[in-house]
């Protein structure tokens, strides 16, 4: 691991990072603070790899399962048709997708937007609970 990685020195409390919807030996699946749009969710993974190209061909198995099951969870709870995906490392060089869950007609200024952290929108109620049922349910 890098000297200062701030996701290998926050595992086992991987919530500072958000609300866990789902957390597993490999991953962790995190509703972000900023809910700039409200499904923005990150799926954090554990071993310290700065691209998907680090992952062994099991390990990629079950982050393609953890990201295709947390998508259709958050599509599903949002009402939303389309799953924004973003993967920078800048700030973190340290393996998490995030998705941000739009509108089919969200433009490419919303999707900016939200991505930038200009806008937020409120989180329906109950909606962390449903999340993290669903996802329970569909990993498990
Ligand atoms: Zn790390």
């Amino acid at each position: 691991m890098l000297m200062h990685c701030g996701f290998c020195e926050a595992i086992g409390d991987l919530s500072r990072f958000g609300t866990l919807i789902h957390e597993d030996d490999h991953c962790a699946v995190a509703l972000h603070p900023d809910s700039s749009v409200a499904g923005h969710t990150m799926i954090i993974w554990k071993r310290h790899v700065e691209n998907v190209a680090g992952l062994d061909s099991d390990e990629l198995a079950h982050f393609s399962r953890v990201h295709r099951e947390t998508e259709r969870v958050l599509l599903r709870e949002t009402g939303r048709e389309r799953a924004m995906l973003l993967k920078l490392g800048i700030q973190v060089p340290h393996l998490h997708l995030h998705i941000y869950p739009v509108a089919a007609t969200a433009s490419r200024a919303d999707v900016m937007a939200a991505i930038e952290g200009t806008v937020r929108e409120e989180r329906p109620p109950e909606f962390l609970e449903r999340c993290r049922e669903s996802l329970t349910a569909s990993l498990s």
